[in-house]
Protein backbone atom coordinates (compact mmCIF):
# COMPACT_ATOMS: atom_id res chain seq x y z
CA UNK A 1 0.00 0.00 0.00
CA UNK A 2 1.12 3.87 -0.57
CA UNK A 3 1.41 5.85 1.97
CA UNK A 4 -0.88 8.81 1.50
CA UNK A 5 -1.00 11.65 4.13
CA UNK A 6 -1.97 15.16 3.89
CA UNK A 7 -1.86 18.58 5.69
CA UNK A 8 -5.59 19.96 6.01
CA UNK A 9 -5.91 23.51 7.06
CA UNK A 10 -8.36 25.83 7.27
CA UNK A 11 -7.33 28.70 5.47
CA UNK A 12 -8.61 31.43 7.98
CA UNK A 13 -4.83 32.54 9.30
CA UNK A 14 -1.62 31.93 8.31
CA UNK A 15 0.69 29.01 8.96
CA UNK A 16 2.50 28.99 12.63
CA UNK A 17 4.68 26.63 14.06
CA UNK A 18 2.09 23.93 15.18
CA UNK A 19 0.66 23.44 12.19
CA UNK A 20 3.65 23.69 10.01
CA UNK A 21 4.99 20.63 12.39
CA UNK A 22 1.92 18.88 11.32
CA UNK A 23 2.77 19.86 8.08
CA UNK A 24 6.32 18.29 8.35
CA UNK A 25 5.19 15.12 10.22
CA UNK A 26 2.92 14.26 8.06
CA UNK A 27 5.00 15.36 4.96
CA UNK A 28 8.15 13.00 6.88
CA UNK A 29 5.64 10.23 7.43
CA UNK A 30 4.67 9.55 4.27
CA UNK A 31 7.82 10.28 2.17
CA UNK A 32 9.93 8.39 4.45
CA UNK A 33 7.87 5.20 3.21
CA UNK A 34 8.30 6.15 -0.06
CA UNK A 35 4.19 7.83 -0.20
CA UNK A 36 2.89 10.96 -0.90
CA UNK A 37 1.82 13.84 0.67
CA UNK A 38 -1.55 15.89 -0.17
CA UNK A 39 -2.95 19.21 0.82
CA UNK A 40 -6.37 20.21 1.52
CA UNK A 41 -7.83 23.53 2.52
CA UNK A 42 -10.70 23.17 4.57
CA UNK A 43 -12.28 26.43 3.08
CA UNK A 44 -15.68 26.14 3.94
CA UNK A 45 -16.38 28.44 6.57
CA UNK A 46 -17.07 31.43 3.82
CA UNK A 47 -16.70 33.86 6.32
CA UNK A 48 -13.21 33.26 7.92
CA UNK A 49 -11.87 31.59 5.10
CA UNK A 50 -9.57 33.86 2.70
CA UNK A 51 -7.34 33.51 -0.56
CA UNK A 52 -5.00 35.48 1.39
CA UNK A 53 -4.00 32.55 4.11
CA UNK A 54 -4.54 30.12 1.00
CA UNK A 55 -1.29 31.88 -0.53
CA UNK A 56 0.43 32.35 2.60
CA UNK A 57 0.52 28.98 3.96
CA UNK A 58 1.44 27.55 0.06
CA UNK A 59 4.33 30.13 0.59
CA UNK A 60 5.55 28.92 3.69
CA UNK A 61 5.04 25.36 2.47
CA UNK A 62 7.54 25.97 -0.17
CA UNK A 63 10.02 27.95 1.77
CA UNK A 64 9.96 25.10 4.15
CA UNK A 65 10.37 22.34 0.98
CA UNK A 66 6.99 20.76 2.14
CA UNK A 67 5.73 20.89 -1.35
CA UNK A 68 2.48 18.31 -2.24
CA UNK A 69 2.27 15.75 -4.09
CA UNK A 70 -0.72 16.78 -5.91
CA UNK A 71 -2.81 20.04 -6.34
CA UNK A 72 -4.49 21.26 -3.46
CA UNK A 73 -7.89 19.96 -2.73
CA UNK A 74 -10.32 22.87 -2.14
CA UNK A 75 -13.04 21.40 0.25
CA UNK A 76 -15.80 24.12 -0.79
CA UNK A 77 -15.54 22.59 -4.26
CA UNK A 78 -16.79 19.23 -3.18
CA UNK A 79 -20.09 20.19 -1.59
CA UNK A 80 -22.39 18.74 -3.85
CA UNK A 81 -20.29 15.07 -3.76
CA UNK A 82 -20.37 15.61 0.38
CA UNK A 83 -24.31 16.54 -0.03
CA UNK A 84 -25.28 13.44 -2.03
CA UNK A 85 -23.21 11.24 0.53
CA UNK A 86 -25.25 12.89 3.25
CA UNK A 87 -28.25 12.36 1.30
CA UNK A 88 -27.38 8.42 0.45
CA UNK A 89 -26.87 8.06 4.66
CA UNK A 90 -30.66 9.02 5.17
CA UNK A 91 -31.87 6.70 2.47
CA UNK A 92 -29.84 4.17 4.45
CA UNK A 93 -31.51 5.02 7.46
CA UNK A 94 -27.99 5.99 8.87
CA UNK A 95 -29.07 9.81 9.20
CA UNK A 96 -32.22 11.42 10.48
CA UNK A 97 -34.05 14.46 9.93
CA UNK A 98 -34.62 16.26 13.00
CA UNK A 99 -36.93 19.20 13.52
CA UNK A 100 -36.31 20.43 16.96
CA UNK A 101 -36.04 23.88 17.48
CA UNK A 102 -33.41 26.09 18.77
CA UNK A 103 -35.91 26.52 22.41
CA UNK A 104 -36.57 23.23 22.24
CA UNK A 105 -32.81 22.57 22.39
CA UNK A 106 -31.97 25.42 24.88
CA UNK A 107 -34.30 23.78 26.96
CA UNK A 108 -33.09 20.15 27.06
CA UNK A 109 -29.66 21.30 27.75
CA UNK A 110 -30.43 23.59 30.77
CA UNK A 111 -32.19 20.46 32.44
CA UNK A 112 -29.67 18.32 31.93
CA UNK A 113 -27.18 20.90 33.33
CA UNK A 114 -28.99 21.07 36.01
CA UNK A 115 -29.57 17.04 36.74
CA UNK A 116 -25.39 17.17 36.15
CA UNK A 117 -25.54 15.07 33.17
CA UNK A 118 -23.53 16.38 30.18
CA UNK A 119 -25.52 18.41 27.79
CA UNK A 120 -25.95 17.06 24.44
CA UNK A 121 -28.76 15.90 21.57
CA UNK A 122 -30.75 13.20 23.37
CA UNK A 123 -31.65 11.70 19.99
CA UNK A 124 -35.57 12.51 20.46
CA UNK A 125 -35.82 12.70 16.57
CA UNK A 126 -34.60 9.77 15.84
CA UNK A 127 -37.96 7.55 15.70
CA UNK A 128 -39.94 10.62 14.10
CA UNK A 129 -39.38 9.18 10.55
CA UNK A 130 -38.86 13.17 8.97
CA UNK A 131 -38.53 14.08 5.67
CA UNK A 132 -36.67 17.24 4.83
CA UNK A 133 -39.17 19.98 4.93
CA UNK A 134 -37.10 22.99 3.70
CA UNK A 135 -35.88 23.79 7.48
CA UNK A 136 -34.64 20.83 9.51
CA UNK A 137 -31.24 19.40 9.77
CA UNK A 138 -30.14 16.06 9.12
CA UNK A 139 -28.40 13.91 11.89
CA UNK A 140 -26.20 10.93 11.60
CA UNK A 141 -27.37 8.48 13.76
CA UNK A 142 -24.07 7.55 16.06
CA UNK A 143 -24.37 3.62 16.55
CA UNK A 144 -25.33 2.18 19.73
CA UNK A 145 -21.95 0.56 20.51
CA UNK A 146 -18.27 1.41 20.91
CA UNK A 147 -15.81 2.78 18.78
CA UNK A 148 -12.27 2.11 18.69
CA UNK A 149 -8.88 2.13 17.11
CA UNK A 150 -4.95 2.00 17.85
CA UNK A 151 -3.43 5.43 17.64
CA UNK A 152 0.00 5.56 16.34
CA UNK A 153 0.62 7.54 18.95
CA UNK A 154 -1.67 7.47 21.94
CA UNK A 155 -1.80 3.73 21.22
CA UNK A 156 -5.85 1.88 21.87
CA UNK A 157 -8.52 4.77 22.46
CA UNK A 158 -11.86 3.33 22.51
CA UNK A 159 -14.85 5.82 23.31
CA UNK A 160 -18.60 4.52 24.02
CA UNK A 161 -20.28 6.52 21.19
CA UNK A 162 -22.94 7.84 23.71
CA UNK A 163 -20.74 9.94 24.51
CA UNK A 164 -21.05 12.07 21.49
CA UNK A 165 -24.22 12.69 20.05
CA UNK A 166 -26.22 12.49 17.02
CA UNK A 167 -24.28 15.29 15.13
CA UNK A 168 -25.64 17.36 12.27
CA UNK A 169 -24.23 16.59 8.95
CA UNK A 170 -26.55 18.58 6.72
CA UNK A 171 -27.55 22.30 8.40
CA UNK A 172 -31.48 23.63 7.77
CA UNK A 173 -29.88 25.49 4.26
CA UNK A 174 -28.14 21.89 3.09
CA UNK A 175 -24.64 22.65 3.12
CA UNK A 176 -22.90 19.92 4.77
CA UNK A 177 -20.84 20.49 8.17
CA UNK A 178 -16.91 20.09 8.94
CA UNK A 179 -16.87 16.26 10.06
CA UNK A 180 -18.61 14.69 7.56
CA UNK A 181 -17.12 17.22 4.61
CA UNK A 182 -13.40 16.15 6.22
CA UNK A 183 -14.77 12.20 6.37
CA UNK A 184 -15.57 11.98 2.76
CA UNK A 185 -12.10 13.85 1.50
CA UNK A 186 -10.17 11.70 3.74
CA UNK A 187 -12.15 8.79 1.67
CA UNK A 188 -11.83 10.41 -1.57
CA UNK A 189 -8.72 11.72 -1.38
CA UNK A 190 -6.97 7.81 -0.47
CA UNK A 191 -5.77 8.93 2.25
CA UNK A 192 -3.98 6.20 4.60
CA UNK A 193 -3.18 7.92 7.65
CA UNK A 194 -4.56 11.05 9.38
CA UNK A 195 -1.62 13.01 11.25
CA UNK A 196 -3.21 16.24 13.07
CA UNK A 197 -3.39 17.59 16.15
CA UNK A 198 -5.02 15.66 19.49
CA UNK A 199 -7.59 18.25 20.20
CA UNK A 200 -9.33 16.70 17.40
CA UNK A 201 -9.89 13.20 18.69
CA UNK A 202 -13.27 13.77 19.20
CA UNK A 203 -13.25 14.49 15.66
CA UNK A 204 -11.91 11.16 14.84
CA UNK A 205 -14.48 8.83 16.42
CA UNK A 206 -17.43 10.69 14.55
CA UNK A 207 -15.12 10.73 10.99
CA UNK A 208 -14.50 7.27 11.77
CA UNK A 209 -18.08 6.24 12.13
CA UNK A 210 -19.23 8.18 9.14
CA UNK A 211 -16.39 6.59 7.13
CA UNK A 212 -17.79 3.34 8.26
CA UNK A 213 -21.19 4.12 7.28
CA UNK A 214 -19.71 4.96 3.79
CA UNK A 215 -18.35 1.43 3.87
CA UNK A 216 -15.14 3.41 3.16
CA UNK A 217 -11.58 1.97 4.09
CA UNK A 218 -10.55 3.14 7.34
CA UNK A 219 -7.32 5.15 7.34
CA UNK A 220 -4.69 5.03 10.28
CA UNK A 221 -4.69 7.96 12.68
CA UNK A 222 -2.35 9.78 14.79
CA UNK A 223 -2.51 12.98 16.92
CA UNK A 224 0.14 15.06 17.91
CA UNK A 225 0.44 16.61 21.36
CA UNK A 226 -0.18 20.51 21.48
CA UNK A 227 3.06 22.62 21.44
CA UNK A 228 2.63 24.94 24.12
CA UNK A 229 4.12 28.37 25.43
CA UNK A 230 7.39 28.43 27.43
CA UNK A 231 4.75 28.86 30.37
CA UNK A 232 2.65 25.53 29.55
CA UNK A 233 -0.21 27.98 27.60
CA UNK A 234 -1.62 27.96 24.37
CA UNK A 235 0.84 29.71 22.28
CA UNK A 236 0.29 33.39 21.48
CA UNK A 237 1.95 35.51 19.00
CA UNK A 238 4.48 36.67 21.94
CA UNK A 239 6.02 33.04 22.06
CA UNK A 240 6.52 31.58 18.40
CA UNK A 241 2.57 31.72 17.23
CA UNK A 242 4.11 33.99 14.23
CA UNK A 243 3.58 33.29 10.53
CA UNK A 244 5.71 31.35 9.53
CA UNK A 245 6.63 33.59 6.69
CA UNK A 246 7.94 35.92 10.05
CA UNK A 247 10.68 33.56 10.87
CA UNK A 248 11.65 33.80 7.39
CA UNK A 249 12.15 37.71 7.07
CA UNK A 250 13.68 37.58 10.71
CA UNK A 251 16.15 36.01 9.39
CA UNK A 252 15.77 32.22 10.30
CA UNK A 253 16.60 29.57 7.96
CA UNK A 254 14.18 26.62 6.88
CA UNK A 255 16.60 24.05 7.70
CA UNK A 256 17.10 24.99 11.04
CA UNK A 257 13.43 26.20 11.48
CA UNK A 258 12.95 22.44 10.62
CA UNK A 259 15.36 21.02 12.71
CA UNK A 260 13.90 22.76 15.34
CA UNK A 261 9.87 21.98 14.97
CA UNK A 262 11.19 18.34 14.18
CA UNK A 263 12.47 18.07 17.41
CA UNK A 264 9.27 19.35 19.28
CA UNK A 265 7.83 16.24 20.79
CA UNK A 266 9.83 13.92 18.40
CA UNK A 267 13.63 12.59 19.25
CA UNK A 268 16.36 9.77 18.28
CA UNK A 269 18.96 9.03 20.92
CA UNK A 270 19.49 12.40 22.10
CA UNK A 271 21.03 13.59 18.56
CA UNK A 272 20.19 17.29 18.29
CA UNK A 273 20.85 18.21 14.71
CA UNK A 274 19.52 16.06 11.31
CA UNK A 275 19.71 16.44 7.96
CA UNK A 276 16.51 15.92 5.55
CA UNK A 277 18.34 12.49 4.70
CA UNK A 278 18.41 11.49 8.15
CA UNK A 279 15.29 12.33 9.28
CA UNK A 280 13.98 10.91 6.27
CA UNK A 281 15.55 7.64 7.39
CA UNK A 282 14.83 7.74 10.41
CA UNK A 283 11.68 9.64 11.09
CA UNK A 284 8.73 7.09 12.69
CA UNK A 285 5.27 8.18 14.85
CA UNK A 286 6.35 5.60 17.27
CA UNK A 287 9.13 7.88 18.41
CA UNK A 288 6.75 11.03 19.15
CA UNK A 289 6.10 11.29 22.52
CA UNK A 290 2.62 11.56 23.80
CA UNK A 291 2.57 14.79 26.13
CA UNK A 292 3.03 18.13 24.73
CA UNK A 293 5.61 19.96 23.91
CA UNK A 294 7.16 23.70 24.87
CA UNK A 295 8.13 26.12 22.53
CA UNK A 296 11.42 27.84 22.72
CA UNK A 297 12.61 30.73 21.08
CA UNK A 298 15.89 30.36 22.84
CA UNK A 299 16.53 26.83 21.25
CA UNK A 300 15.23 28.21 18.18
CA UNK A 301 18.11 30.35 17.94
CA UNK A 302 20.67 28.19 18.93
CA UNK A 303 19.67 26.27 15.94
CA UNK A 304 19.78 28.90 13.49
CA UNK A 305 23.03 29.62 14.68
CA UNK A 306 24.05 25.93 14.11
CA UNK A 307 22.85 26.30 10.92
CA UNK A 308 24.55 29.79 10.05
CA UNK A 309 27.42 28.89 11.26
CA UNK A 310 27.80 25.82 8.64
CA UNK A 311 26.93 28.04 5.43
CA UNK A 312 29.45 29.77 3.52
CA UNK A 313 29.42 33.31 3.20
CA UNK A 314 28.09 33.78 -0.65
CA UNK A 315 25.53 31.73 0.37
CA UNK A 316 24.59 33.53 3.35
CA UNK A 317 25.26 37.06 1.22
CA UNK A 318 22.67 35.39 -1.13
CA UNK A 319 20.29 34.94 1.22
CA UNK A 320 20.52 37.96 2.96
CA UNK A 321 19.46 39.66 -0.21
CA UNK A 322 16.58 37.51 -0.63
CA UNK A 323 15.02 38.88 3.00
CA UNK A 324 15.86 42.22 1.32
CA UNK A 325 18.80 43.33 3.56
CA UNK A 326 20.98 46.09 2.72
CA UNK A 327 24.50 44.66 2.11
CA UNK A 328 26.93 46.05 -0.29
CA UNK A 329 28.30 42.56 -2.14
CA UNK A 330 31.28 45.07 -3.12
CA UNK A 331 32.13 46.11 0.56
CA UNK A 332 36.16 45.29 1.45
CA UNK A 333 36.25 42.01 2.78
CA UNK A 334 32.78 41.46 2.48
CA UNK A 335 33.18 37.90 2.66
CA UNK A 336 35.50 37.72 5.61
CA UNK A 337 33.08 39.78 7.55
CA UNK A 338 30.22 37.79 6.79
CA UNK A 339 32.29 35.03 8.03
CA UNK A 340 33.56 36.42 11.66
CA UNK A 341 29.63 37.69 12.17
CA UNK A 342 27.94 34.62 11.34
CA UNK A 343 29.26 32.78 14.69
CA UNK A 344 27.55 35.26 17.01
CA UNK A 345 24.52 35.36 14.89
CA UNK A 346 21.07 33.87 16.32
CA UNK A 347 19.80 35.19 12.89
CA UNK A 348 20.70 36.99 9.17
CA UNK A 349 18.87 40.36 10.65
CA UNK A 350 21.53 40.19 13.13
CA UNK A 351 24.27 39.34 10.79
CA UNK A 352 22.66 42.73 8.48
CA UNK A 353 22.32 44.65 11.52
CA UNK A 354 26.07 44.05 12.91
CA UNK A 355 27.66 44.70 9.27
CA UNK A 356 26.28 48.15 10.56
CA UNK A 357 29.40 48.85 12.35
CA UNK A 358 31.74 48.06 9.48
CA UNK A 359 30.15 50.61 7.68
CA UNK A 360 29.27 53.37 9.55
CA UNK A 361 31.89 55.24 12.01
CA UNK A 362 30.89 55.17 15.76
CA UNK A 363 29.43 57.56 17.57
CA UNK A 364 31.15 57.85 20.89
CA UNK A 365 29.58 59.24 23.74
CA UNK A 366 31.48 60.68 26.10
CA UNK A 367 30.21 59.96 29.01
CA UNK A 368 30.60 55.94 28.64
CA UNK A 369 32.71 55.08 31.08
CA UNK A 370 35.02 53.19 28.09
CA UNK A 371 35.81 56.50 26.76
CA UNK A 372 36.60 57.93 30.11
CA UNK A 373 39.80 59.50 30.81
CA UNK A 374 41.90 56.54 32.22
CA UNK A 375 40.82 54.33 28.87
CA UNK A 376 41.23 57.19 26.85
CA UNK A 377 45.20 57.13 27.71
CA UNK A 378 45.60 53.21 27.16
CA UNK A 379 44.26 53.51 23.92
CA UNK A 380 46.60 56.95 23.35
CA UNK A 381 49.45 55.11 24.23
CA UNK A 382 48.55 52.05 21.94
CA UNK A 383 47.90 54.47 18.94
CA UNK A 384 51.32 56.12 19.03
CA UNK A 385 53.06 52.50 19.56
CA UNK A 386 51.29 50.18 16.95
CA UNK A 387 52.59 50.33 13.71
CA UNK A 388 49.53 50.72 11.62
CA UNK A 389 51.64 50.81 8.20
CA UNK A 390 52.53 46.96 8.07
CA UNK A 391 50.07 45.02 5.77
CA UNK A 392 48.98 41.75 7.54
CA UNK A 393 46.83 39.17 8.18
CA UNK A 394 44.79 38.30 11.09
CA UNK A 395 47.03 35.98 12.41
CA UNK A 396 50.21 38.36 12.98
CA UNK A 397 47.94 40.81 13.73
CA UNK A 398 46.59 39.22 16.48
CA UNK A 399 50.49 38.18 17.41
CA UNK A 400 51.58 41.82 17.47
CA UNK A 401 48.67 42.85 19.39
CA UNK A 402 49.30 40.04 22.39
CA UNK A 403 52.84 41.26 22.13
CA UNK A 404 51.71 44.72 22.96
CA UNK A 405 49.96 43.59 25.85
CA UNK A 406 52.39 41.95 27.36
CA UNK A 407 54.97 44.53 26.92
CA UNK A 408 52.55 46.65 28.62
CA UNK A 409 51.94 44.88 31.18
CA UNK A 410 48.32 45.18 30.83
CA UNK A 411 45.94 42.40 31.44
CA UNK A 412 43.46 41.55 27.61
CA UNK A 413 40.42 43.65 28.77
CA UNK A 414 41.66 46.79 29.50
CA UNK A 415 42.75 46.90 26.04
CA UNK A 416 40.16 45.13 24.50
CA UNK A 417 37.39 47.00 26.12
CA UNK A 418 37.96 50.26 25.11
CA UNK A 419 39.14 49.65 21.83
CA UNK A 420 36.57 47.78 21.26
CA UNK A 421 34.37 50.95 21.56
CA UNK A 422 36.68 52.92 20.06
CA UNK A 423 36.70 50.85 16.84
CA UNK A 424 32.73 50.40 16.57
CA UNK A 425 30.97 52.17 19.78
CA UNK A 426 29.77 48.77 21.18
CA UNK A 427 30.38 46.35 23.58
CA UNK A 428 29.38 43.38 21.78
CA UNK A 429 31.61 42.96 18.75
CA UNK A 430 34.16 40.54 17.53
CA UNK A 431 37.39 40.57 18.93
CA UNK A 432 39.71 43.66 18.33
CA UNK A 433 41.82 41.38 15.83
CA UNK A 434 39.30 40.60 13.79
CA UNK A 435 38.18 44.12 13.97
CA UNK A 436 41.57 45.67 12.71
CA UNK A 437 41.78 43.40 10.16
CA UNK A 438 38.46 43.40 8.76
CA UNK A 439 38.39 47.10 8.77
CA UNK A 440 41.60 47.79 7.69
CA UNK A 441 44.57 50.33 8.93
CA UNK A 442 43.89 53.15 8.03
CA UNK A 443 40.17 52.82 8.76
CA UNK A 444 40.98 51.97 12.18
CA UNK A 445 43.19 54.54 12.38
CA UNK A 446 40.70 57.36 11.63
CA UNK A 447 38.25 55.71 14.02
CA UNK A 448 41.12 55.66 17.08
CA UNK A 449 41.51 59.27 16.61
CA UNK A 450 37.64 60.75 16.47
CA UNK A 451 37.36 58.51 19.74
CA UNK A 452 40.57 60.09 21.04
CA UNK A 453 39.03 63.55 19.41
N1 LIG B 1 -8.81 22.06 9.39
C1 LIG B 1 -8.37 21.52 10.64
C2 LIG B 1 -7.52 22.51 11.36
O1 LIG B 1 -7.00 23.43 10.73
C3 LIG B 1 -7.52 20.28 10.46
C4 LIG B 1 -8.30 19.08 10.51
C5 LIG B 1 -7.57 17.84 10.07
O2 LIG B 1 -6.34 17.83 9.94
O3 LIG B 1 -8.29 16.88 9.87
O4 LIG B 1 -7.32 22.37 12.55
Amino acid sequence: MTERTRFAPSPTGHLHIGGARTALFSWLFAKSKGGQFLLRFEDTDIERSKDEFKDSILKSLEWLNLNPDEEPVHQSRNLERHKSLALSLFEKGEAYYCDCSIEELEELRATQIKNKQKPMYDGRSREKNLEYEGKNVLRYKMPDASTSFEDLILGDITVDNRELDDFIILRADGTPTYNFCAAVDDLDMKISTVIRGDDHLTNTIKQLNIIKSLEGNLPNYAHLPMVLSESGKRLSKRDGALDIMDYKSEGYLSGALLNYIVRLGWAKDEVEKFTMNELLDFFDLSDVNSSPSKFSLQLLDWYNNEYLKEMDSSTLLKLLSEIGTNINENFKNIHSIIDVLKVGAKSLKEIEENFDMFVKRPSIDKSDSLASEENKKIIKDFFDNYDFSKDENLESISLRLKDYINNNDLKFPQLGKPLRYALTGRTNAPGIGELIYLLGNEESKQRIKEYLK
